[in-house]
This record gives C-alpha cells, sequence and structure tokens, in this order.
C-alpha cells in the first residue's frame, strides 16, 4: 500500500520536473534571440529618502516579456544568459536603456531646483570584468549625455571576493569615471567589515531577508541592526530593499537606514510610467517633482 502511495508521488514528481525541464530549455533557446530582438527591457523601481519621502534615484531591473510564457522573472533567465557571453550583450542593452531613461526623466523636471536622480544598473560578473567595459561606459555616458554620478553600478560581494585584487582595480576605473559604486545584496555573503572598507563604494543595498528578520523579534532586530551599524560607522548610505509593510518601513527609519526600495512605497514601472507619475505630479504642484 505504501509503496504504490510512493510510486504515485514519484510520477508527480518527475513529471513536474520534465516539465520545468522542458520550459527550462525552451527558454534557454528563445534567450538569444530575445536579446537580439530588445526583447528584455528594464523596469524602473523607485528609491526613496527616509527623511523627505521624495523619490532619489530608480533601479533598473530587467524584464523578458516572452510572447508564449508572458512575463519571465530575471531570477531565470539572467543566470543563464550569465553562463554565456550574452550577459555582456544583455548588460549593455540594460545599461543605455536606464541612462537614457534617467537622462529623459532629469531633463524633464531640469527647471527644478532638486538635486538629479540617479539610476542603478546590476552588472554581473562578466559584465563587470569584461575588456571593453570602461569604453563601453564611456561611450554609453556620451551618446545618453549623462553626467556620470547620476549612474550607480550595483555589484555582489561575491564578485568580489572571487577575485579582490582585479575587482579593486576595476572598481577604481569605474569610480575615475565619476560614476558610483553600490555593493547588492549586502549581508548575504561574508560581508565584514573589512568587505566595506576594501573597496571604493558610495552605498550598500541591504538585503530583503534582513528587512524580514526584522520582524523576527529581538534577535533578528539585534543582528539587523548590527549590519546597519557597520555602514553607518563608515559613513556608506545604505538602501533597505524589499519594504513592503508600513511596521517594516517604521522599523527601518527607526534604526537610521537613508533610502528604502520596496512594493512599500512602489512597485518597478515601465519607463513610461514614471514619465506619466512625473508629469502628473508636475501638473498637480506636489512636491515630487
Ligand atoms: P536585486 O538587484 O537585488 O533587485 C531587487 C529585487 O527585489 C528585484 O527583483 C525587485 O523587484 C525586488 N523587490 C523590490 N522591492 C521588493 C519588495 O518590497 N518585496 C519583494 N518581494 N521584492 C522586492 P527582480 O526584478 O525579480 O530581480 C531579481 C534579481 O535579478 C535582481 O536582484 C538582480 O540580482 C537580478 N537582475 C535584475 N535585472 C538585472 C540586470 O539587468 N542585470 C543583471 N546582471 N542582473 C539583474
Ligand atoms: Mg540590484
Ligand atoms: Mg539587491
Ligand atoms: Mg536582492
Amino acid at each position: 500500500k505504501a509503496s504504490k502511495k510512493q510510486s504515485k508521488r514519484i510520477q508527480v514528481f518527475s513529471h513536474r520536473m520534465y516539465q520545468e525541464a522542458l520550459e527550462t530549455l525552451a527558454i534557454q533557446r528563445d534567450l538569444p534571440s530575445a536579446i537580439r530582438n530588445g526583447q528584455i527591457k528594464p523596469v524602473f523601481q523607485p528609491i526613496v529618502c527616509c527623511d523627505s519621502g521624495e523619490i532619489v534615484g530608480f533601479e533598473a531591473l530587467a524584464r523578458w516579456q516572452h510572447k508564449e510564457r508572458g512575463a519571465i522573472s530575471p531570477c531565470r533567465f539572467i543566470p543563464m544568459a550569465e553562463e554565456s557571453n550574452l550577459i555582456v550583450e544583455l548588460g549593455e542593452q540594460v545599461l543605455t536603456q536606464a541612462c537614457q531613461f534617467i537622462q529623459h526623466l532629469n531633463q524633464m523636471r531640469s527647471d527644478q531646483q532638486k538635486p538629479a536622480l540617479s539610476v542603478h544598473v546590476n552588472f554581473s560578473a562578466h559584465h563587470f570584468s569584461s575588456t571593453a567595459l570602461l569604453d563601453n561606459l564611456v561611450s554609453t555616458l556620451e551618446k545618453t549625455k549623462l553626467s556620470p554620478e547620476q549612474l550607480v553600478i550595483e555589484i555582489t560581494e561575491s564578485m568580489l571576493i572571487e577575485r579582490p585584487a582585479e575587482s579593486v582595480k576595476r572598481m577604481e576605473q569605474i569610480k575615475q569615471l565619476g560614476v558610483n559604486l553600490a555593493l547588492d545584496d549586502f549581508g548575504t555573503g561574508y560581508s565584514a567589515l573589512n568587505t566595506l572598507c576594501q573597496y571604493p563604494l558610495d552605498v550598500v543595498k541591504l538585503d530583503r531577508s534582513f528587512v524580514l528578520r526584522l520582524m523576527d523579534g529581538q534577535q533578528g532586530e539585534a543582528l539587523v541592526r548590527a549590519i546597519i551599524n557597520m555602514a553607518k560607522d563608515l559613513n556608506l548610505p545604505m538602501v533597505a530593499e524589499g519594504v513592503e509593510t508600513y511596521e517594516q518601513m517604521l522599523k527601518i527609519k527607526a534604526l537610521g537606514v537613508s533610502e528604502i526600495q520596496g512594493f512599500y512605497y512602489y512597485r518597478p514601472m515601465p519607463a513610461e510610467e514614471v514619465f506619466a507619475l512625473f508629469e502628473k505630479n508636475a501638473a498637480d504642484k506636489t512636491s515630487l517633482m
């Protein structure tokens, strides 16, 4: 009786695995042409200043609108693209579109006295270490006429740990262009004080998992506070990722985090939606612009 039940379960399991494998193959098959045909585009999630409540920047997040499969998550296709050299081409596309987006938005509100908004772009290890990166960055900034300080390149700790010496060199080259650097998913890797001191960083992004742990009670909160204070002691501004609720927002603010990126404020939006939001707010004469 038990073995019959078990074999049935194995059947269901293997069928699902088979379906998943098929889907993975199909996504893999369609990825090169999707990149070539510009079917993968960034959406933009606002980053909000805790003190003023105003939008200070955006993160560009890649989205693949597949004809048959609908929206495919970057968690699925970015690792695939990373396995091949496709990631460099995809990274360049997202970078160009992100620069165009923020340049356009800043021009829309250029008559305002407020500081320019910045755009964050995620870089993969391959893209970050590619030989053509610096030339491409310079030409993208020229082409889009964007001031380099309005661009923030997000890298992760694992990229730094694999090749520390080369990473520092690359980071310094990027900094020399005037472009800013952010450490993404902070706290999930080997994050230690010396990681933060060693590298020329402008901002760290607290991973969403810590925002969740804040609600775990005292122990969770003590851990998150220690991580936040580490960045504070080094005078590194911090963006808390994945803030979804009012309670989380209050706690994050109380711990002295400077900026928040999360569904509580905004979800990622297509560029046109961001433009419309800013136009509407300019018309309403509210403070957004
Ligand atoms: P990430 O860079 O850490 O980006 C933040 C992720 O958290 C995004 O997921 C965003 O939509 C999500 N998020 C933001 N606020 C909330 C919230 O309040 N609640 C929840 N549940 N999620 C929130 P997304 O867009 O699915 O991207 C996942 C990851 O894929 C990114 O993590 C990044 O590592 C990678 N990725 C996305 N776009 C690119 C890209 O253009 N290039 C590269 N190399 N990687 C990318
Ligand atoms: Mg990121
Ligand atoms: Mg992150
Ligand atoms: Mg993350």
